[in-house]
Protein backbone atom coordinates (compact mmCIF):
# COMPACT_ATOMS: atom_id res chain seq x y z
CA UNK A 1 0.00 0.00 0.00
CA UNK A 2 3.10 2.23 -0.64
CA UNK A 3 3.36 5.50 -2.90
CA UNK A 4 4.65 2.44 -5.48
CA UNK A 5 1.41 0.98 -5.37
CA UNK A 6 -0.84 3.62 -6.45
CA UNK A 7 -1.17 3.97 -10.17
CA UNK A 8 -0.78 6.82 -12.32
CA UNK A 9 -1.10 9.45 -9.59
CA UNK A 10 2.24 10.91 -9.69
CA UNK A 11 1.11 14.72 -9.15
CA UNK A 12 -0.39 13.85 -6.13
CA UNK A 13 2.83 11.58 -5.02
CA UNK A 14 5.41 14.58 -5.60
CA UNK A 15 3.45 16.85 -3.35
CA UNK A 16 3.03 14.11 -0.18
CA UNK A 17 6.72 13.69 -0.66
CA UNK A 18 7.85 17.19 -0.56
CA UNK A 19 5.81 18.17 2.13
CA UNK A 20 7.60 15.44 3.87
CA UNK A 21 11.08 16.39 2.77
CA UNK A 22 9.80 20.03 3.50
CA UNK A 23 9.02 18.86 7.03
CA UNK A 24 5.78 21.00 6.13
CA UNK A 25 3.16 17.79 6.45
CA UNK A 26 0.07 19.68 6.49
CA UNK A 27 -3.04 19.07 9.29
CA UNK A 28 -5.63 18.55 6.86
CA UNK A 29 -5.64 17.34 3.01
CA UNK A 30 -8.56 17.10 0.74
CA UNK A 31 -8.21 14.34 -1.86
CA UNK A 32 -10.59 14.81 -4.71
CA UNK A 33 -11.68 12.42 -8.10
CA UNK A 34 -13.64 9.89 -9.06
CA UNK A 35 -13.96 6.44 -7.24
CA UNK A 36 -11.45 4.21 -8.20
CA UNK A 37 -8.61 5.71 -9.09
CA UNK A 38 -6.40 4.93 -6.33
CA UNK A 39 -7.89 7.70 -3.36
CA UNK A 40 -8.05 5.30 -0.78
CA UNK A 41 -5.06 3.60 -2.01
CA UNK A 42 -2.69 7.24 -2.04
CA UNK A 43 -3.73 8.09 1.37
CA UNK A 44 -3.03 4.93 3.33
CA UNK A 45 -0.04 5.29 1.26
CA UNK A 46 0.55 8.42 2.37
CA UNK A 47 -0.02 6.98 6.65
CA UNK A 48 2.36 4.70 6.25
CA UNK A 49 5.01 6.67 4.63
CA UNK A 50 4.42 9.31 7.26
CA UNK A 51 5.42 6.56 10.32
CA UNK A 52 7.29 3.88 8.57
CA UNK A 53 10.59 3.40 10.54
CA UNK A 54 12.98 3.08 7.50
CA UNK A 55 11.30 5.50 4.64
CA UNK A 56 13.46 5.85 1.56
CA UNK A 57 11.22 8.22 -0.77
CA UNK A 58 8.77 5.59 0.29
CA UNK A 59 7.00 3.78 2.58
CA UNK A 60 9.03 0.18 3.45
CA UNK A 61 6.31 -1.88 3.52
CA UNK A 62 7.73 -4.00 6.10
CA UNK A 63 8.57 -2.62 9.30
CA UNK A 64 6.08 -3.09 12.00
CA UNK A 65 4.23 0.15 11.34
CA UNK A 66 4.05 -0.33 7.32
CA UNK A 67 2.28 -4.08 8.48
CA UNK A 68 0.25 -2.90 10.33
CA UNK A 69 -1.07 -0.08 8.51
CA UNK A 70 -1.62 -2.31 5.18
CA UNK A 71 -3.79 -4.91 7.34
CA UNK A 72 -5.97 -2.20 9.71
CA UNK A 73 -4.12 -2.76 13.02
CA UNK A 74 -2.11 0.53 13.27
CA UNK A 75 -3.79 2.11 16.70
CA UNK A 76 -2.46 5.46 14.62
CA UNK A 77 -3.89 4.99 11.42
CA UNK A 78 -8.24 5.53 11.83
CA UNK A 79 -10.21 4.88 8.38
CA UNK A 80 -14.03 5.99 8.70
CA UNK A 81 -15.41 4.58 5.27
CA UNK A 82 -19.32 4.05 6.27
CA UNK A 83 -19.50 2.04 2.93
CA UNK A 84 -17.27 -0.89 3.91
CA UNK A 85 -18.25 -1.26 7.58
CA UNK A 86 -15.49 0.72 9.06
CA UNK A 87 -15.85 3.02 11.97
CA UNK A 88 -14.30 5.36 14.33
CA UNK A 89 -16.62 3.40 16.81
CA UNK A 90 -19.32 1.01 16.52
CA UNK A 91 -22.75 2.56 14.76
CA UNK A 92 -25.88 2.48 16.37
CA UNK A 93 -28.53 -0.02 15.65
CA UNK A 94 -30.82 1.27 13.29
CA UNK A 95 -27.64 2.94 11.17
CA UNK A 96 -28.34 2.45 7.61
CA UNK A 97 -25.16 3.49 6.38
CA UNK A 98 -25.92 6.45 3.61
CA UNK A 99 -24.60 9.56 6.10
CA UNK A 100 -21.80 10.02 8.15
CA UNK A 101 -23.37 10.69 11.61
CA UNK A 102 -22.00 13.05 13.97
CA UNK A 103 -21.08 10.36 16.82
CA UNK A 104 -18.25 9.48 14.24
CA UNK A 105 -17.01 12.55 14.34
CA UNK A 106 -17.64 13.23 18.02
CA UNK A 107 -15.20 9.85 18.38
CA UNK A 108 -12.78 11.36 16.05
CA UNK A 109 -12.46 14.40 18.30
CA UNK A 110 -12.14 12.30 21.26
CA UNK A 111 -9.50 10.30 19.80
CA UNK A 112 -7.30 12.93 18.25
CA UNK A 113 -7.31 14.61 22.04
CA UNK A 114 -4.55 12.07 22.75
CA UNK A 115 -0.97 12.42 20.87
CA UNK A 116 -0.12 9.21 18.89
CA UNK A 117 0.25 6.23 20.65
CA UNK A 118 3.04 4.84 18.94
CA UNK A 119 3.80 6.25 15.63
CA UNK A 120 5.26 9.70 14.61
CA UNK A 121 2.09 10.91 13.39
CA UNK A 122 -1.83 10.63 14.20
CA UNK A 123 -3.90 9.84 10.43
CA UNK A 124 -7.71 9.95 9.88
CA UNK A 125 -8.46 8.74 6.89
CA UNK A 126 -12.60 10.02 5.99
CA UNK A 127 -13.82 8.26 2.88
CA UNK A 128 -16.53 9.43 1.19
CA UNK A 129 -16.17 12.87 3.04
CA UNK A 130 -19.58 14.12 0.87
CA UNK A 131 -21.50 12.06 3.17
CA UNK A 132 -20.73 13.79 6.46
CA UNK A 133 -24.73 15.92 7.26
CA UNK A 134 -24.50 19.48 8.25
CA UNK A 135 -23.78 18.45 12.19
CA UNK A 136 -21.05 16.18 11.27
CA UNK A 137 -19.52 18.79 9.03
CA UNK A 138 -19.66 21.45 11.70
CA UNK A 139 -18.26 19.29 14.33
CA UNK A 140 -15.53 18.24 12.06
CA UNK A 141 -15.08 22.27 11.47
CA UNK A 142 -14.01 22.62 14.70
CA UNK A 143 -11.08 20.53 15.02
CA UNK A 144 -9.77 21.63 11.64
CA UNK A 145 -10.14 25.15 12.72
CA UNK A 146 -7.34 24.13 15.94
CA UNK A 147 -5.85 20.34 15.14
CA UNK A 148 -3.94 19.31 17.53
CA UNK A 149 0.10 19.01 17.04
CA UNK A 150 1.17 15.68 14.90
CA UNK A 151 -2.27 14.97 13.43
CA UNK A 152 -3.19 14.81 9.65
CA UNK A 153 -6.44 14.46 8.20
CA UNK A 154 -7.31 13.08 4.89
CA UNK A 155 -10.81 13.72 3.52
CA UNK A 156 -11.75 11.72 0.30
CA UNK A 157 -14.48 12.82 -1.56
CA UNK A 158 -15.61 12.86 -5.45
CA UNK A 159 -15.38 16.73 -5.84
CA UNK A 160 -14.97 19.74 -3.37
CA UNK A 161 -18.37 21.20 -3.92
CA UNK A 162 -20.56 18.89 -1.86
CA UNK A 163 -18.59 19.79 0.82
CA UNK A 164 -18.76 22.96 3.50
CA UNK A 165 -16.58 25.77 1.84
CA UNK A 166 -15.20 26.42 5.28
CA UNK A 167 -13.66 22.91 5.33
CA UNK A 168 -12.51 22.57 2.12
CA UNK A 169 -10.74 26.07 3.02
CA UNK A 170 -8.73 24.17 5.68
CA UNK A 171 -7.90 21.63 3.59
CA UNK A 172 -5.06 21.28 0.89
CA UNK A 173 -6.69 20.12 -1.93
CA UNK A 174 -5.06 17.15 -3.72
CA UNK A 175 -6.42 15.76 -7.40
CA UNK A 176 -6.35 12.56 -8.91
CA UNK A 177 -6.84 12.11 -12.03
CA UNK A 178 -8.81 9.52 -14.55
CA UNK A 179 -6.34 7.02 -15.81
CA UNK A 180 -5.87 6.78 -19.90
CA UNK A 181 -6.95 3.02 -20.80
CA UNK A 182 -3.63 2.32 -21.76
CA UNK A 183 -2.29 3.11 -18.70
CA UNK A 184 -4.63 0.90 -17.22
CA UNK A 185 -4.23 -1.57 -19.50
CA UNK A 186 -0.33 -1.59 -18.48
CA UNK A 187 -0.23 -1.50 -14.67
CA UNK A 188 -3.24 -4.77 -15.04
CA UNK A 189 -0.74 -6.73 -17.47
CA UNK A 190 2.87 -5.57 -15.51
CA UNK A 191 1.32 -5.65 -11.72
CA UNK A 192 -1.55 -7.94 -11.81
CA UNK A 193 0.22 -10.36 -14.24
CA UNK A 194 -3.39 -10.39 -16.29
CA UNK A 195 -3.51 -12.09 -19.33
CA UNK A 196 -3.30 -9.30 -22.37
CA UNK A 197 -6.47 -9.69 -24.07
CA UNK A 198 -8.38 -9.73 -21.10
CA UNK A 199 -6.28 -6.21 -20.04
CA UNK A 200 -7.15 -4.80 -23.21
CA UNK A 201 -11.08 -5.31 -22.37
CA UNK A 202 -10.66 -4.85 -18.88
CA UNK A 203 -8.86 -1.34 -19.44
CA UNK A 204 -11.85 -0.56 -21.71
CA UNK A 205 -14.38 -1.18 -19.27
CA UNK A 206 -13.11 0.77 -16.26
CA UNK A 207 -13.87 3.81 -17.42
CA UNK A 208 -10.60 5.59 -16.13
CA UNK A 209 -10.83 3.56 -12.93
CA UNK A 210 -8.28 1.32 -12.20
CA UNK A 211 -10.22 -0.46 -9.20
CA UNK A 212 -13.18 -0.67 -11.48
CA UNK A 213 -11.11 -2.92 -13.77
CA UNK A 214 -9.79 -4.98 -11.05
CA UNK A 215 -13.24 -5.53 -9.30
CA UNK A 216 -14.22 -7.06 -12.97
CA UNK A 217 -10.89 -8.71 -12.92
CA UNK A 218 -11.67 -10.44 -10.04
CA UNK A 219 -15.03 -11.84 -10.57
CA UNK A 220 -16.13 -14.62 -12.31
CA UNK A 221 -19.42 -13.90 -12.41
CA UNK A 222 -19.34 -10.33 -14.17
CA UNK A 223 -17.26 -11.65 -16.67
CA UNK A 224 -19.36 -14.46 -17.17
CA UNK A 225 -22.11 -12.05 -17.27
CA UNK A 226 -20.33 -9.82 -20.20
CA UNK A 227 -20.17 -13.22 -22.12
CA UNK A 228 -23.81 -14.02 -21.82
CA UNK A 229 -24.68 -10.27 -22.61
CA UNK A 230 -22.30 -9.93 -26.08
CA UNK A 231 -24.43 -13.13 -26.86
CA UNK A 232 -27.58 -11.60 -26.33
CA UNK A 233 -27.48 -8.37 -27.84
CA UNK A 234 -27.16 -9.78 -31.35
CA UNK A 235 -29.37 -12.72 -30.68
CA UNK A 236 -31.93 -9.96 -29.85
CA UNK A 237 -32.13 -8.40 -33.47
CA UNK A 238 -32.98 -11.82 -34.50
CA UNK A 239 -35.58 -12.95 -31.56
CA UNK A 240 -39.52 -12.09 -31.82
CA UNK A 241 -41.41 -10.24 -29.21
CA UNK A 242 -41.40 -13.30 -26.73
CA UNK A 243 -37.57 -13.63 -26.51
CA UNK A 244 -37.18 -10.26 -25.93
CA UNK A 245 -39.83 -9.94 -23.27
CA UNK A 246 -38.23 -13.22 -21.69
CA UNK A 247 -34.51 -11.63 -22.17
CA UNK A 248 -35.34 -8.60 -20.14
CA UNK A 249 -36.98 -10.81 -17.19
CA UNK A 250 -33.89 -13.02 -16.87
CA UNK A 251 -31.55 -10.57 -17.74
CA UNK A 252 -32.84 -8.10 -14.51
CA UNK A 253 -32.93 -12.06 -12.44
CA UNK A 254 -29.02 -12.49 -13.43
CA UNK A 255 -27.52 -9.04 -12.38
CA UNK A 256 -29.15 -8.85 -9.14
CA UNK A 257 -26.32 -11.39 -8.47
CA UNK A 258 -24.13 -11.42 -4.35
CA UNK A 259 -22.35 -8.58 -5.91
CA UNK A 260 -25.15 -6.36 -6.19
CA UNK A 261 -26.78 -4.54 -9.02
CA UNK A 262 -24.92 -5.35 -11.89
CA UNK A 263 -27.32 -4.25 -14.57
CA UNK A 264 -26.15 -0.54 -14.68
CA UNK A 265 -22.17 -1.60 -15.82
CA UNK A 266 -23.77 -4.37 -18.00
CA UNK A 267 -25.29 -1.28 -19.64
CA UNK A 268 -22.54 0.89 -19.95
CA UNK A 269 -21.03 -2.76 -21.54
CA UNK A 270 -23.88 -2.62 -24.42
CA UNK A 271 -23.02 0.97 -24.76
CA UNK A 272 -19.22 -0.13 -25.13
CA UNK A 273 -20.61 -2.60 -28.07
CA UNK A 274 -22.36 -0.79 -30.08
CA UNK A 275 -19.57 1.65 -29.61
CA UNK A 276 -16.99 -1.43 -31.34
CA UNK A 277 -19.54 -1.53 -34.09
CA UNK A 278 -19.66 1.91 -35.05
CA UNK A 279 -16.20 2.19 -34.97
CA UNK A 280 -16.00 -1.41 -37.14
CA UNK A 281 -18.13 0.16 -39.60
CA UNK A 282 -16.26 3.75 -40.36
CA UNK A 283 -12.81 2.53 -39.41
CA UNK A 284 -12.18 -1.58 -39.66
CA UNK A 285 -9.04 -0.76 -37.34
CA UNK A 286 -8.85 -3.42 -34.79
CA UNK A 287 -6.87 -1.21 -32.54
CA UNK A 288 -9.52 0.63 -31.43
CA UNK A 289 -11.71 -2.29 -30.70
CA UNK A 290 -12.99 -2.53 -27.08
CA UNK A 291 -14.06 -6.37 -27.20
CA UNK A 292 -10.67 -7.08 -29.00
CA UNK A 293 -11.22 -10.31 -27.69
CA UNK A 294 -15.19 -10.50 -30.28
CA UNK A 295 -12.97 -9.04 -32.95
CA UNK A 296 -14.40 -11.52 -36.00
CA UNK A 297 -18.16 -11.73 -34.32
CA UNK A 298 -18.13 -7.32 -34.54
CA UNK A 299 -16.43 -7.55 -38.17
CA UNK A 300 -19.06 -9.92 -39.27
CA UNK A 301 -21.98 -8.36 -37.56
CA UNK A 302 -20.99 -4.63 -38.99
CA UNK A 303 -21.58 -6.06 -42.56
CA UNK A 304 -25.00 -7.29 -41.11
CA UNK A 305 -26.34 -4.11 -40.04
CA UNK A 306 -27.43 -1.16 -41.31
CA UNK A 307 -25.38 2.36 -41.26
CA UNK A 308 -27.80 3.84 -38.42
CA UNK A 309 -27.88 0.81 -36.37
CA UNK A 310 -25.42 1.13 -33.71
CA UNK A 311 -26.05 4.80 -33.23
CA UNK A 312 -30.07 4.12 -32.67
CA UNK A 313 -29.36 1.37 -30.26
CA UNK A 314 -26.75 3.25 -28.33
CA UNK A 315 -29.53 6.17 -28.00
CA UNK A 316 -31.89 3.80 -26.42
CA UNK A 317 -29.45 2.08 -24.35
CA UNK A 318 -28.60 5.30 -22.69
CA UNK A 319 -32.05 6.09 -22.60
CA UNK A 320 -32.83 2.91 -20.65
CA UNK A 321 -29.49 4.47 -18.22
CA UNK A 322 -31.31 7.48 -17.73
CA UNK A 323 -34.60 5.80 -16.89
CA UNK A 324 -32.88 3.50 -13.95
CA UNK A 325 -30.90 6.21 -12.25
CA UNK A 326 -35.12 7.85 -12.31
CA UNK A 327 -35.87 4.44 -10.65
CA UNK A 328 -37.94 3.23 -13.44
CA UNK A 329 -38.28 -0.39 -12.54
CA UNK A 330 -35.74 -2.14 -14.39
CA UNK A 331 -37.29 -5.14 -15.91
CA UNK A 332 -39.64 -2.32 -17.42
CA UNK A 333 -37.11 -0.10 -18.73
CA UNK A 334 -35.16 -3.16 -20.32
CA UNK A 335 -38.41 -4.61 -21.68
CA UNK A 336 -38.84 -0.96 -23.51
CA UNK A 337 -34.83 -1.37 -24.40
CA UNK A 338 -35.16 -4.62 -26.08
CA UNK A 339 -38.81 -4.34 -27.88
CA UNK A 340 -37.16 -1.26 -29.69
CA UNK A 341 -34.38 -4.12 -31.27
CA UNK A 342 -35.00 -5.14 -34.63
CA UNK A 343 -37.15 -2.57 -35.73
CA UNK A 344 -36.66 -0.19 -38.38
CA UNK A 345 -32.59 1.49 -38.00
CA UNK A 346 -31.19 -1.95 -37.97
CA UNK A 347 -32.91 -3.17 -41.68
CA UNK A 348 -30.38 -3.84 -44.00
CA UNK A 349 -31.02 -2.68 -47.61
ZN1 LIG B 1 8.04 0.77 6.79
Amino acid sequence: MAFRDVVNQDHAILLFRSAVRAGKVGHAYLLVGPSGVGRRTLALAFAQFLNCERPDGDACGECDPCRRIVSGNHPDVRILDVAHDKFFEAPEKDYRGKEIPIDQIRALRADAAYPPYQGRRKVYIIADAERMNPSSSNSLLKILEEPPARITFILVAESAVALLPTIVSRCQLVRCTYLRADQIERALVERWQTDEARARVLSSLADGRLGRALEWADSEERLAARDRLLDLLPALEEGDLLVRLDAAEALVKQTQGKEGDLLPELLDLAVLWYRDLLVWKQLQEPALLVNRDRQSQIARLAGEYGEAMPGARIEAVEAAKESLRRNVNARLALEKLFLSFGAAPAATP
